[in-house]
């Protein structure tokens, strides 16, 4: 039936509805100064412990949210030695993963509480974040392949979505029957913690799935030992590189590395564009999230003769955001994950005012991590020389006969994650989409999110490895064909 989708989606919520608004808000309310705890969920209990006992910081206002024991040595060995495949029928691995997207969606109001007063997430983007781990969970659990495992899994991810990307990379793994090793970022062990429990209240042995918390130096063990047979990464391009290295050196030859990594997105506003549409789809795409997107808009192009007044629109809409706590409802954009990430943020911001680049810059709230919204002015994308992960966008101008070269300036780049397009021209979508490299492509909206199974999300060149998540061919790259065939 073409009218009825094979799998729907996650419901969400409807925040327009103020009966719906206040039932969240009474379901979060009691985790508001809850402290939460996470350490190392392993299959065994390592002979000494070597973890380390560590604060986990509200972005929004520094205070403590909780704490978490960090893997160590002992830790990492045990969960090596006791990872076991999970040797279930597919049919109890899909049981189990339905089940804990039910148990996710339960749980809502906890782990609402927790996306925000760990990760700084708005409300709308703890709705969007729950969906998509929810979607994950499910559309990976309708489609398992008749293939084998690869064995041992090590999933690797950012503080981003510290819901989302963990638990997609993770059900992929699982719902084809590998053990999983799962390292979450370090500023967001608490919520990773809570995931891993819930998968495991569903049914999820804990032989098959456990949690390593701890810093960089953990996921460099987990890439780095023979006993492991694939990896799931995502986060930068500079680890991703640093990970398939350590891999070409410890693991078997052909061990898959799937990674989702770092861009440098653009947009194209030309002059045939809907101001008003496209000022509200650059500000969602550059400052939603505080910019921590890797969708996120990075270097907008405005045709010069409309340039002045979206940027005057675009002027004006910023001065609109409500910057501050992401626990707020009224609150637009939160901080940035850390003191580390603001600094290195804050540090291009101050090169570019000393040069004079700065087109708009706002107050920042006081007390936590944050960066107000900024507009900066380059003359071109290879201005840039790496992705500045927060609210910064930089603006270009262009006349219409330098499109092609645009084009190519962006492809040049060597990232393809995202790009936008706001014309009304269709043949120049059709020009601009055949020839731009980028894995998703927005057109007359904004160029942040994806929907699990109607348009899956992964990038090219040094954005990604591919298959995209959320799409068919995800799980292929967690199943080993080649291991049946030969068993045969
Ligand atoms: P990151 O610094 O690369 O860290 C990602 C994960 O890798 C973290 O868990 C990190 O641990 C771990 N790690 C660090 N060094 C490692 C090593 N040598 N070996 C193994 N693991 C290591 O990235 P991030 O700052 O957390 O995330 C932001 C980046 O992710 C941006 O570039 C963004 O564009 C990208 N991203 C891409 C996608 C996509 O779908 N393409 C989605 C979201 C984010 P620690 O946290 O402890 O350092």
């Amino acid at each position: 039936d073409l009218f009825q989708p094979e799998r729907p989606n996650s419901m969400g919520f409807d925040l327009g509805h103020a009966p719906t608004l206040a039932a969240i808000d009474a379901a979060r309310a009691p985790w508001k100064s809850h402290s939460w705890a996470a350490e190392p969920l392993l299959a065994k209990a390592p002979e000494t412990a070597t973890t380390t006992d560590e604060p986990v910081r509200n972005p929004a206002d520094l205070t403590t949210v909780g704490r978490v024991q960090t893997a160590g040595q002992a830790e990492i060995e045990t969960a090596l030695s006791a990872a076991t495949p999970w040797n279930a029928s597919a049919e109890i691995r899909a049981e189990v993963l339905n089940r804990a997207a039910d148990l996710y969606e339960a749980n809502y109001g906890e782990l609402f509480a927790l996306l925000t007063r760990e990760a700084g997430k708005t409300l709308p983007d703890c709705v969007a974040e729950l969906r998509e781990a929810v979607d994950f969970l499910r559309y990976y659990a309708a489609r398992i392949p008749a293939e084998p495992p690869v064995g041992v899994f090590t999933c690797i991810s950012p503080w981003n979505f510290p819901l989302a990307i963990f638990s997609g990379q993770i059900a992929a793994a699982l719902a084809v029957g590998n053990a999983v090793l799962a390292k979450p970022a370090e500023q967001t062990p608490l919520i990773a913690h809570r995931a891993i429990s819930l998968l495991h209240e569903a049914g999820v042995p804990r032989s098959a799935l456990q949690l390593l918390p701890g810093a960089g130096a953990v996921g460099g063990a987990l890439t780095s030992d023979a006993r492991v047979g694939g990896v799931a990464f995502t986060g930068s391009t500079a680890t991703a590189l640093k990970i398939r290295a350590a891999m070409a050196e410890h693991l078997r030859p052909g061990a898959p590395l799937i990674a989702e990594t770092g861009g440098l997105n653009a947009m194209i506003v030309d002059s045939t564009a809907l101001p008003e549409q496209a000022v509200q789809s650059i500000i969602e795409s550059a400052f939603q999230s505080a910019g921590q997107r890797c969708s996120a808009l990075r270097c907008l192009y405005l045709q010069e003769d409309i340039a002045d007044n979206v940027l005057k629109m675009l002027k004006g809409a910023m001065d609109a955001l409500h910057l501050g706590d992401p626990w707020n409802l009224s609150t637009d954009s939160g901080p940035v994950i850390d003191e580390t990430a603001r600094a290195g943020i804050l540090t291009h911001i101050d090169a570019a005012r000393a040069e004079g680049r700065v087109l708009k810059e706002m107050t920042a709230p006081q007390g936590g991590t944050f960066v107000a919204p900024t507009l900066i002015e380059i003359t071109g994308i290879q201005a840039l020389e790496q992705e500045i992960f927060g609210p910064v966008l930089h603006v270009v101008r262009f006349n219409s006969q330098d499109l092609d070269q645009i084009i190519s300036d962006i492809n040049a780049t060597g990232y393809g994650l995202t790009f936008g397009l706001h014309t009304r021209i269709d043949d120049r979508v059709q020009y601009i989409c055949d020839r731009i490299h980028a894995g998703n492509l927005y057109v007359n909206r904004n160029q942040i999110g994806a929907i699990v199974g109607s348009q899956p999300f992964g990038g090219e060149g040094l954005s990604g490895t591919g298959p995209k998540a959320g799409g068919p061919f995800y799980m292929m790259r967690f199943c080993a064909p080649d291991r049946q065939k030969s068993e045969d």
